[in-house]
């Protein structure tokens, strides 16, 4: 399992981010959207972040031009077949997942290895929507990507060792560095993070503190590089509700339960970073 040519799916915030690994590690990489205005949108995003890091100077600007002409927006997705890495960034939804690994794999080719970024659904459940269930893993990356150094690297019961090995590899080949994960809802990371995340929400919820106070004491008590609340706003407040239900479904765990608090923000458009506002306001992206 030779990689060269990368598929991203999705170009949001997590598709985005690894769409510009691989091209910044020298493979040529397509990203594919719903239409064409969101491949644009996706891809002025994904431009931003490469002179972003040419103006803090993590990147220099030849290596950047070559990043950029690496890759390249589709809607059609006819146009992955060649790819030889499919990796899934899309909304987390069982059905819409499993729905769009069923068409890719009518036209990837045969030996092309599939992926998905899922945080919370297993990927089983998904690989079993394909005829190549064998050459599927998990490729769980964090945000944001182009920073953050972990993937985490989730073999099902049917994943083969050559496809876990190509994935290891890859994960190498962006400059990350790779955790092996059973395929349990949630992970390593997510396991652990998503009941903080959602006690730091009781917590407000009952007034143990204000937002502002909670991120404080976390921060500088615990010496975390954020508090929960402008964590929950990067990962983005729809992306944990989703997430929540999916792991309360999975195990049934109070602890895995969107408090009431979290679904209101969602119904209301306070979705964090994305959207301007969640627990705190931003400047528009
Ligand atoms: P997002 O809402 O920012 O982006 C999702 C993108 O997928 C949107 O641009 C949407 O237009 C696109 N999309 C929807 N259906 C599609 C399809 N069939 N084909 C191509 N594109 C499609 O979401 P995100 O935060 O980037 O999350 C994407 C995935 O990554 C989810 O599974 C999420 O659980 C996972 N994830 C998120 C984070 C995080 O911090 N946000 C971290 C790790 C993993």
């Amino acid at each position: 399992m030779k990689i060269r040519k990368v598929g991203v799916l999705g170009c949001g915030l997590m598709g985005a981010g690894i769409a510009e690994v691989a091209a910044r590690a020298g493979f040529e990489t397509v990203v594919r959207e719903v239409s064409e205005e969101v491949v644009e949108k996706g891809l002025a995003k994904l431009r931003g972040s490469l002179d972003k890091a040419v103006e803090r100077g993590k990147l220099d600007a030849a290596e950047r031009d070559k990043a950029w002409g690496r890759l390249s927006g589709v809607v059609d997705l006819g146009a992955l077949a060649e790819c030889d890495l499919i990796v899934e960034a899309i909304v987390e939804n069982l059905d819409e997942k499993r729905k769009t690994f069923a068409a890719l794999d009518a036209v990837v080719k045969e030996g092309a290895l599939f992926a998905s970024n899922t945080s919370s659904l297993t990927i089983t459940q998904i690989a079993m929507a394909t005829r190549r269930p064998d050459r599927f893993v998990g490729l769980h990356f964090f945000n944001p990507v182009p920073v953050m150094k972990l993937v985490e690297v989730v073999r099902t019961l049917i994943t083969s060792q050559e496809a876990y090995d190509a994935a290891i590899e890859v994960v190498r080949a962006f400059g990350k560095e790779p955790v092996t994960a059973r395929d349990n809802s949630g992970f390593i990371v997510n396991r652990l993070l998503v009941p903080y995340l959602l006690d730091a929400v009781r917590a407000y919820e009952e007034g143990v503190g204000s937002v502002e106070d909670i991120d404080k004491a976390m921060q500088l008590g615990c010496g975390y590089p954020m508090g929960p609340f402008t964590l929950l706003d990067f990962v983005g407040l729809d992306t944990t509700y989703y997430i929540a239900n999916i792991m309360f479904e999975e195990y049934r765990e109070k602890r895995f339960a969107p408090p009431p608090l979290l679904k209101q923000m969602v119904l209301a458009g306070r979705l964090g970073r994305k959207s301007g506002r969640g627990f705190y306001e931003h400047q528009r992206k």
